[in-house]
């Protein structure tokens, strides 16, 4: 494995324009199940349960979401660990172009990297959005007036429903997220996957654009992925562990 995380830390050192794309698997260190391994979150919740269609036609649904989130969610208390970090070295040594993540955790921000660098495909949960005037929110603000109400905020601008302000199922991607990560994609020399399983479209796409466009593309999963045939470099192994053993190597 030494070799493969040689090989990542030289690749590193010869790219200048890397976009580093990220799944749950980053997280998942960070104390925040994944969807698909053994004990992901799918094997304890239905996703029906979020769906939009669910989310806009049930009170339970929604009264369900605040109590969640007034309880601190799954995400409130996570916090960035060595992948995450080690992910930020790469902006401060001026290599990373952008994160393309799917997730929806805030980690990578977390982390010290710029809000304007992380292009999020499937939203974020630290705010809601207004189904009718689509104004954003902090979600801890609404959070504590679901208290002052005892119940289900509503739009403090147009009293429309609050949602949160990541993609449930049902619900299409942000197009101009999707436009902008895209074009960023095509424009890298190396596409970093860290923690995908690479089965989750059209976010999965954008390390195929990538390659298509000329660049070169390196895997860290802790299980195979179906492009792991066309990556110079692929390690199967834990993000966190394996992430900082190559930036201790970069030059
Ligand atoms: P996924 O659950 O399909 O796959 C995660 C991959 O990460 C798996 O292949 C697994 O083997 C790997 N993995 C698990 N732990 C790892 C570790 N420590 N180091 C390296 N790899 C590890 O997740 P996905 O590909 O991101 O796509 C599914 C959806 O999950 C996305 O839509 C995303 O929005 C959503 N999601 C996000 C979060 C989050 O924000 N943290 C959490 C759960 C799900």
């Amino acid at each position: 494995m030494t070799t493969e995380i040689e090989r990542l830390a030289r690749l590193i050192e010869e790219s200048e324009r890397i976009v580093v794309f990220t799944g749950a698997g980053i997280s998942t260190e960070s104390g925040i199940p994944d969807f698909r391994s053994p004990g992901g979150v799918w094997s304890r919740y239905d996703p029906e349960d979020f769906t939009i269609q669910r989310f806009v036609s049930s009170t339970a649904a929604r009264k369900a979401f605040w109590q969640m989130s007034a309880e601190g969610g799954l995400l409130a208390d996570a916090k960035p660990n060595p992948a995450h970090h080690a992910i930020a070295d790469l902006y401060r040594l001026g290599k990373l172009d952008c994160i393309i993540t799917q997730n929806i955790d805030n980690l990578h921000q977390k982390a010290g990297v710029p809000e304007d660098r992380v292009l999020e495909l499937h939203g974020n949960m630290r705010r809601v959005v207004c189904l009718t005037c689509r104004s954003r929110f902090p979600l801890p603000e609404m959070v504590q007036k679901a208290e002052e109400v005892a119940g289900i905020p509503d739009c403090p601008g147009c009293r429309g429903i609050l949602k949160p302000d990541a993609v449930l199922f049902g619900e299409a991607l942000p197009v101009v997220t999707l436009r902008e990560a895209t074009r960023r994609a095509q424009k890298c020399d190396l596409c970093l996957v860290i923690g995908s399983s690479l089965v989750v479209y059209p976010a999965a796409y954008m390390p195929v654009y990538a390659r298509e466009a000329g660049a070169s593309l390196a895997i860290v999963n802790l299980t195979s992925t179906p492009l792991d045939y066309d990556a110079s470099v692929c390690i199967q192994g834990k993000a966190g562990e394996i992430m900082p053993r190559v930036m201790e190597m970069v030059q």
